[in-house]
């Protein structure tokens, strides 16, 4: 038999779906996985409650270099940071850069990994495995996402439901977004108290 080519690594063959009856869409996904990403996406939702401590930790890092982003400007600082946060981010957990990373609500499971791209839930076609109808040999990234947030101390955040995705914010910075929100926040509070 041939080696599996790069293209076929992480998704079951298709005939071999088809003797099963499942649910088998042309060419299968178009979203072939690398499985060296996928191994370590697992990892990343085995251990949800480290990264979100370390999260939080590099948050509050961020907006302490708040003046820095200011002085730089954000616009100007939005490529650096948006390379560098694709490469960290595509590492740890198969980033698809949709520029509103809702990673904290998720189990560490980034829901854009889902074929379907659904943000607020899986579908109704789980197998009973807990695997995804459309890529069969893997796990549901919300039901993965569940796991990971029974881990999390925000775990409940998971029941929030998301807004459909601004495609306007795609491949843009979420760290840098996030950031300088929480400092016009802190700035309006601080303002409010010098008010009083
Ligand atoms: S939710 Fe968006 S920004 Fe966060 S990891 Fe997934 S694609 Fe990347």
């Amino acid at each position: 038999m041939a080696p599996a080519s790069h293209r076929d690594r992480g998704n079951a063959a298709a005939g071999a779906k088809a003797t099963t009856g499942a649910y088998t869409p042309a060419a299968v996904s178009p979203n072939r996985r690398d499985q060296r990403r996928y191994t370590i996406r697992l990892w990343a939702v085995r251990h949800a409650r480290l990264l979100e401590t370390v999260y939080h930790r590099f948050a509050r890092f961020f907006l302490l270099l708040h003046p820095l982003w200011k002085a730089i400007g954000y616009q100007r600082a939005e490529a650096p940071v948006t390379a560098v946060e694709r490469r960290v981010k595509g590492v740890l957990f198969d980033c698809r850069m949709c520029g509103q990373c809702i990673l904290s609500s998720t189990g560490m499971s980034c829901p854009m990994n889902c074929p379907k791209q659904l943000r607020n839930g899986p579908c109704g076609g789980v197998r009973a495995n807990g695997n995804c109808e459309v890529e069969p040999d893997m796990p549901c990234v919300w039901v993965m996402a569940w796991e990971g947030s029974r881990q999390m101390a925000g775990g409940e955040a998971i029941m929030a439901v998301q807004k459909p995705v601004n495609q306007s914010l795609r491949e843009t910075s979420s760290w840098l977004r996030v950031t300088a929100s929480a400092a016009a926040e802190r700035d309006a509070e601080r303002a409010e108290e010098a008010r009083r």
